[in-house]
């Protein structure tokens, strides 16, 4: 039995974009947007690759207070001009409700980060926005709690919901995550939410990333959110695992061959 997937649709620079139509998303971009000209250059790389979304956090959830919390509003001067040139959409992550009303009108789909998946009344909130809204699993979530947690944002009449698998904590300290693969296939099959696969976080190592997200194309996902920095050392966040172009490129070269072969194809028009 499957599920039939309702796909999410939205409008970005006078075009149709769906996620979850049958076409593989390939959402790529930097951990952290740390300046105009780093989302610029990481955009025309992923682009390049075969990236068509692009994701950029600009507000930070940290596991140290010490660690760099993103640049916050100063990059909501430039991100539109940014996207328009670069003519890609972006998805980007609110930390805290009072965020929404500044974010809305510059990003294309709002992230629930892992941390806040079970923070309810950021989801009711979100639940009143006219916006997609891409939901990460909390790293020790079970599959139903985090169902539940989408269903929060659809109750509250946003049924435009995408699910992101980014690894959950187990007892193995050899990847940051362990990837739960068994999740996409359980959510293609049993709601109609898009599946959108995170092997970044869900491995936190690059030589990884590339063979988990072959495996999630072979799963059934929707899509890919991928973690890509023009010089991964230099990132201000999660620099262990960002992928630089070369890599990028080779893998989503990958991945568009495995999608063919399932009859699918890389991208999100309609
Ligand atoms: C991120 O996408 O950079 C991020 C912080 O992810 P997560 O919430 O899954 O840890
Ligand atoms: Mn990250």
């Amino acid at each position: 039995m499957m599920h039939k997937t309702r796909p999410v649709r939205l409008n970005f620079n006078g075009k149709p974009v769906v996620l979850g139509g049958g076409r593989l998303a390939v959402i790529a971009g930097p951990c952290s947007i740390e300046s105009r000209e780093h989302l610029l250059e990481t955009a025309r790389g992923v682009k390049a690759a075969g990236a068509t979304f692009l994701r950029g956090g600009i507000y930070k959830m940290r596991t140290a207070p010490t660690s760099f919390q993103g640049i916050g509003e100063s990059a909501l001067g430039f991100v539109s001009e940014v996207k328009r040139e670069i003519d890609m959409p972006l998805v980007s992550e609110v930390t805290d409700p009072r965020q929404i009303s500044d974010i809305a009108d510059h990003v294309e789909m709002i992230q629930v980060g892992s941390r806040n998946m079970y923070n309810y009344e950021l989801l009711k909130e979100l639940g009143r926005l006219k916006k997609p809204i891409l939901l990460k699993r909390a790293f020790a979530a079970t599959v139903d709690e985090w169902i539940k947690a989408a269903d929060y944002v659809v109750k509250g009449g946003n049924e435009d919901v995408l699910l992101c698998e980014r690894g959950i904590r187990t007892f193995e300290p050899t990847t940051r995550n362990t990837l739960d693969l068994n999740s996409v296939a359980y959510l293609k099959a049993h709601t109609s939410f898009p599946v959108i696969v995170d092997p970044s976080h869900g491995t936190g190592r690059p030589e990884l990333i590339g063979p988990m997200s072959l495996a999630a194309v072979g799963a059934g996902a929707d899509g890919l959110i991928i973690e890509v920095h023009p010089r991964p050392k230099e990132a201000l966040s999660d620099a262990d695992q960002a992928l630089d172009f070369a890599q990028f490129t080779d893998i989503i070269a990958k991945v568009s061959a495995v999608a063919r072969a399932l009859g699918r194809e890389i991208g999100t028009q309609p």
